[in-house]
């Protein structure tokens, strides 16, 4: 039975919230597991409004720069308003217990079992069929990327050798597959050998970043923070944080299946970002909000953009509601074609560039 594995992007923005792109946070779903990874401001909103708020299995937190935690105090009160009795671990970088501390305070206390885990570069979080590891990267402040690796699998089932050696069709070949010796066949001899797992590696905040790159070593998916164009490589370098072009790169280096871009800044026109990353990396994709990413083990297809096609947040204005929406009907619903997303938007090219400037 093949598990489910995929990517939901709660917020894809950095910094800044815009009408069409809230703060960071990252859904991991596999089998009925839910994993959140950061949850700026406004995350419970996100959820609400989209697949729902599920309960979470637990939850990692890259570093404490406000628009990836934000959001806690408010999720932390609403599982405990809904009577939340399982309890919940917290991860992040040192600084977690005085964090949530003043985070909780201002939430009110919350009745479930809260374990905050401090994890060191090196640690490995064993799972049911899968591990976490933080990976320490380069910003301004202590942070991690994470990734996610599933357990090795079974090799392919050879048929034909089964029934050489004397098995029938039928339960015993299943159970041979399990892991059985029947008839004195051992699973060795019928299976190829293991297979790799799937593996995602999400960047969180980071200039390009070598321990990165060797973590992502033939991900599935590497989701990587675009804070900036190529034009503003310097400025990049400055606040700890990549261009599109250094993400493709890393990418590109890493040798991993799919490369998903986020944490756009108000700054730059995504189309632009999707442009200079695509020079250097083509199989280079940009979620929206509420856009997933599913991923099939790799015999099985490459890891694809499924756009959210559920209802438009409520708190998109009619102006903002027809350009979404003209955009989705004029254009080829495939990724590949240009998207809405290519026509700099008020958001994209005004206003905003000094605040944006002066937080970052
Ligand atoms: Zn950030
Ligand atoms: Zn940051």
């Amino acid at each position: 039975m093949p598990m489910d594995l995929s990517l939901f992007f709660v917020g894809t923005g950095g910094s800044i919230p815009t009408p069409r792109r809230g703060l960071p946070a990252l859904l991991v779903r596999r089998g009925g597991d839910r994993i959140l990874f950061d949850c700026g401001e406004g995350t419970q909103r996100q959820l609400v409004s989209s697949v729902g708020l599920s309960e979470l299995t637990e939850i990692f937190v890259t570093h404490y720069h406000a628009d990836h935690w934000l959001g806690l105090p408010g999720l932390l009160k609403t599982f405990d308003l809904r009577g939340r009795e399982r309890p919940l671990a917290i991860h992040g970088p040192p600084g977690l217990d005085e964090l949530l501390g003043l985070a909780l305070r201002a939430a009110g206390r919350v009745r479930f079992k809260l374990d905050l885990v401090e994890l060191r570069g090196g640690a490995v979080l064993a799972r049911e069929g899968y591990r976490i590891a933080p990976v320490p990267v380069a910003h301004r402040s202590p942070a991690f990327g994470y990734a996610l690796f599933e357990d090795e699998r079974p090799g392919v089932f050879d048929p034909v050798r089964a029934e050489r050696l004397g098995l029938t069709p039928g339960p015993e070949f299943g159970r041979v597959q399990r892991g059985e010796t029947v008839k004195g066949v051992s699973p060795k001899q019928v299976l190829g050998p293991s297979r790799a797992g799937r593996k995602i590696v999400i960047s969180g905040d980071t200039a390009p970043c070598e321990t990165l790159r060797v973590a992502a070593h033939q991900a599935d998916v590497l989701v990587h923070e675009a804070t900036f164009a190529e034009d503003e490589r310097e400025r990049a370098a400055e606040t700890g944080h990549s261009t599109a072009g250094q993400a493709a790169a890393i990418a590109r280096d890493a040798e991993v299946r799919l490369l998903a871009l986020t944490h756009f800044s108000t700054r730059h026109p995504v189309g632009l970002l999707r442009e200079e990353a695509r020079a250097a990396f083509p199989d280079t994709v940009l979620p929206r909000d509420f856009d997933a990413i599913e991923i099939p083990f790799p015999e099985r297809g490459e890891p694809v953009l499924v756009r959210w096609t559920g209802r438009t947040p409520p708190e998109l204005a009619p102006a903002e509601l027809e350009q979404t929406e003209a955009g989705a009907e004029d254009v080829a619903r495939t990724e590949d074609v240009a998207r809405a997303d290519d026509v700099p938007r008020a958001e994209d090219v005004a206003g905003t560039e000094d605040v944006a400037g002066a937080r970052r």
